[in-house]
This record gives structure tokens, C-alpha cells and sequence, in this order.
């Protein structure tokens, strides 16, 4: 192969690339001076190392924003590893996971989240985090936080806190029902809560609580803990390591929904 700067000139009197023999140069008629305006162009070796360029600074460019919204998504570096692919495989219910993120565009649309539940040590929060990387991955904002991280918002953060927390694709709760539980703390949970359910999009939260404690939690005559539950109830469906779990009235839609989407599976 002959180097890319080399040329000869060819038809027309026209410079041409010697390694691909297209023309370098392109021929403009002018009428009033009578000789042709000879212009520079790409030959098609220069076009295709330069497409080719682009390519790999467009996938460059995506991967340091994935970079980014990683590093912004987890408030524990070592949550970046955990994927599907690192798994061990005894969760049983992480191709349900895979299945929600193969699905995700309709889901996004249906606004149907989940409520991972299940004893400590279940992988509650590995297979939230896998999600969560999956999607980051495909180059959506997801953002991870925990429920005591949220209650504790200071006064002065607290709104413009809460309304950044809508520009996330997706919202992972973890540990709901470790948050402190003065009336500040609730008040700074139900704003998040309520926020993510005022902007129509999915909300995972994950628990060591079981169905029949959020139940009991949500019949408490406190208003607060009725909105909060109330609110993440409508948005989420339960899923525990048995299966779907229907014995929550309100997202009985939302489960049915849920159920077709992890018949359904898919590839990633
Ligand atoms: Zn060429």
C-alpha cells in the first residue's frame, strides 16, 4: 500500500490518491476566467479513516458518560461490580431483573417499579444494583441512595435535593425502613417518595421489611407513614424471592403487568 499522501494527477488534470486511486481534488467551471476552480475533497481511503474516527470518538464520548453517571449512581464504589455478568447465580429471581431491564422502554412508559423484599443476605441489593448498571450501561441515569441517607437531608438542601432526584431515569431506594423516624426524617422521605411519583417514572426500593410489616406500617394512623407507603405501593410492585407477591390491592395492575413482562424475558 502506497502512503496516503501520495498522489498523481489523473483525469482532468486533477490530483488523485495513489493508494485508492479516487480524485483528492474537485473541478469548478469559472466562466469568467476560463480555467476550472480545483477544490480539496477527501479521497475515499481519508473519508473512511475519518468516519471511522468519528465512530470511535462518538463510543469514547459514551463511555466516559456512562463513566460519569456510575460514579454519580452508587454511594458505594464496589456496587460498579456488581452486574449481571459477576453474579453467582444462586438469586433466583435475577432473570426477573434482567427481564425488567430487557423491557425497559415499555416499563418506563407503564411507570411500573419494584419492591425487592426478603431476609438479609437475600441479594436484594446486588440484583438492585445490577439493574441499576445494566441501564447505566445502555446510557441512562440511574441514581442509588439509601433511605437513612435521604431521612437525613439537612433543612437547607433538602428542596433542591429532592427535585434533582427527578432527572434520573430511575430511582433505587434501598433499605426502606431503616430511615430515622422523626417527623423531620419521614417528612424528607415522603418528599422524595412523593416527587418520584409526581414525575411518572420507575422507583425500585428495596426492604428487609415482609409484606405483612409494610402493611402494617402503612395501616398505622399516622398520615405520614399512609402517604409514604400509599405512594410507593401505587408505583411498585413487590417481588420477594418466592415470586410476585398479589396481595397488595393497589398495584394489583401493575402486577399483572409485571408478571407478562417476566414471562416475556428477553436478551440485554
Ligand atoms: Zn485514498
Amino acid at each position: 500500500m502506497k502512503a496516503e499522501d501520495d498522489i498523481y494527477i489523473g483525469d482532468g488534470g486533477l490530483e488523485y490518491c495513489s493508494n485508492c486511486h479516487t480524485p483528492r481534488q474537485h473541478a469548478i467551471p469559472n466562466s469568467i476566467m476560463g480555467a476550472d476552480f480545483k477544490v480539496h475533497i477527501m479521497c475515499e481511503c481519508q473519508r473512511s479513516r475519518y468516519e471511522a474516527e468519528q465512530v470511535e470518538r462518538k463510543e469514547r464520548e459514551f463511555q466516559a458518560l456512562v463513566a460519569g453517571n456510575r460514579s454519580i449512581c452508587f454511594h458505594e464504589s464496589r456496587m460498579r461490580e456488581w452486574t449481571f455478568e459477576n453474579d453467582d447465580g444462586k438469586n433466583p429471581m435475577m432473570d426477573k431483573a434482567k427481564a425488567f431491564v430487557a423491557n425497559w422502554d415499555e416499563i418506563k412508559h407503564k411507570r411500573a417499579g419494584l419492591i425487592l423484599f426478603g431476609g438479609v443476605g437475600s441479594g436484594k441489593t446486588y440484583m438492585a444494583a445490577a439493574i441499576a448498571n445494566a441501564l447505566l450501561d445502555k446510557g441512562l441515569r440511574v441514581l442509588m441512595k439509601d433511605f437513612a441517607e435521604i431521612s437525613n437531608i439537612s433543612i437547607f438542601d433538602s428542596e433542591e435535593y429532592v427535585k434533582s432526584l427527578s432527572d434520573y431515569d430511575l430511582l433505587i431506594l434501598d433499605d426502606l425502613g431503616a430511615e430515622r423516624k422523626s417527623e423531620f426524617a419521614m417528612q424528607n422521605v415522603f418528599n422524595v417518595v412523593n416527587r418520584r411519583w409526581e414525575s411518572g417514572k420507575p422507583l425500585i426500593v428495596t426492604t428487609n421489611l415482609s409484606l405483612i410489616e409494610m402493611k402494617q406500617l402503612r395501616a398505622r394512623d399516622d398520615i405520614q407513614y399512609q402517604r409514604i407507603y400509599d405512594r410507593i405501593f401505587d408505583m411498585c410492585v413487590p417481588l420477594c424471592i418466592d415470586g410476585v407477591s398479589k396481595r397488595l390491592p393497589s398495584a394489583e395492575n401493575k402486577c399483572e403487568y409485571m408478571e407478562s413482562i417476566f414471562e416475556k424475558g428477553g436478551a440485554l
